[in-house]
């Protein structure tokens, strides 16, 4: 709007309004909460906080949260700029909650599922001990009670303050889904802006269904850091969702407005299983005319109970797996 032009900023009343930080529109605070914190100019989506996303998401009162009071132990005595204590304390403060994640028991039209939502003001949304406990606890209560599970992450990754406790979630949240995947359960995983680090390197990216929200960033190490590594200039638009999308990482993108709705369907084709309902029957077999592929030769029968022991000793410390960010040598090193 031209008039705007004209206007000097200090006739802005502040905190009435905000500047859009993708168009630069400045906007009415209380119109941008009413069209969900996204910008009624450009579409950007602005950041919100856990207690609204769930809001938004589920079927009026049915949030039945869980663990609301778990809370963090400052076990290393870690201090950066300020004691990791008083951050947490600060944080407490400010957001009203204990930790950087809420999860419970609610309906998303008429079906019941378990939804866990990360917030990104709560120290970045970083993944600590009891970030990682609550989404694995999600994970579990939905394997349980046989329910799918929807994680929404909003995080800069893991949280550095508990060094390896930290990245100890990334495993322990994985092998939490790889128990819910084995029972048959169903996993949605929404990327919102931004999604990075240990978060996206872990749980975030294991969803049987990915969904992102428009122009947010989703990604596991910097912009930067990738283009110094690499040097090389990256490709426009690299690690936004639209990106990702094009090179097949997300299944879909979903405005705000359409998240509740997109959830509602995919629950309705895939949240509704029985374990029976996903195990063919014994005598089961393929029609002549299916063109299955050969078995790879490859895969190998899982190890025996006494064959664990000695194959898993070698495997942990020194698996190379990838540039190896989380290899515990480097962590000691640093
Ligand atoms: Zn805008």
């Amino acid at each position: 709007m031209a008039w705007r032009r004209f206007r000097k900023k200090k006739e802005l009343p502040s905190g009435l309004w905000i500047k859009c930080p993708n168009c630069e529109e400045t906007q009415f605070k209380k119109e941008l909460r009413r069209n969900l914190d996204v910008c009624t100019e450009c579409g950007h989506h602005f950041p919100l906080s856990a207690p609204d996303r769930v809001l938004h998401l589920i079927d009026q009162d049915t949030f039945e949260e869980y663990c609301p009071d778990l809370y963090t132990i400052d076990r290393l005595k870690f201090v950066d700029r300020e004691p990791y204590s008083a951050k947490i304390r600060r944080s407490v403060q400010k957001t009203g909650r204990a930790e950087a994640v809420v999860y419970g028991l609610a309906t998303i039209e008429g079906q019941p599922c378990i939804l866990c939502v990360m917030d990104f003001t709560f120290i970045g949304g970083s993944m600590g001990s009891v970030v990682g406990e609550k989404v694995t606890r999600a994970i579990e209560l939905a394997t349980e009670r046989g329910l799918p599970v929807i994680v929404v992450s909003a995080s800069g990754g893991a949280r550095m303050h508990e060094g390896a406790l930290s990245l100890m979630q990334m495993g322990k949240t994985c092998a939490a889904l790889q128990r819910h995947d084995a029972k048959g359960g169903l996993f949605i995983s929404v990327l919102t802006n931004p999604t990075t680090g240990g978060v996206m390197a872990s749980f975030a990216a294991l969803g049987d269904v990915i969904l992102a929200e428009p122009g947010a960033l989703i990604g596991f190490a910097g912009p930067r850091v990738i283009q110094e590594t690499l040097r090389q200039q990256l490709p426009e638009g690299f690690q936004r969702s639209e990106f990702l999308l094009d090179h097949g990482f997300l299944d879909q993108l979903v405005s705000r407005h359409e998240l509740r709705s997109m959830l509602s369907r995919i629950l309705g084709y895939l949240g509704n299983y029985t374990p029976d309902q996903l195990t063919a029957p014994d005598n089961w077999q393929a029609p002549e005319d299916w063109d299955l592929p050969d078995e790879p030769e490859s895969i190998q029968e899982a190890p025996t109970a006494d064959s664990q022991a000695t194959a898993s000793e070698p495997a942990d410390p020194e698996t190379p797996e990838s540039d190896s960010e989380f290899s515990l040598k480097e962590i000691e090193a640093t």
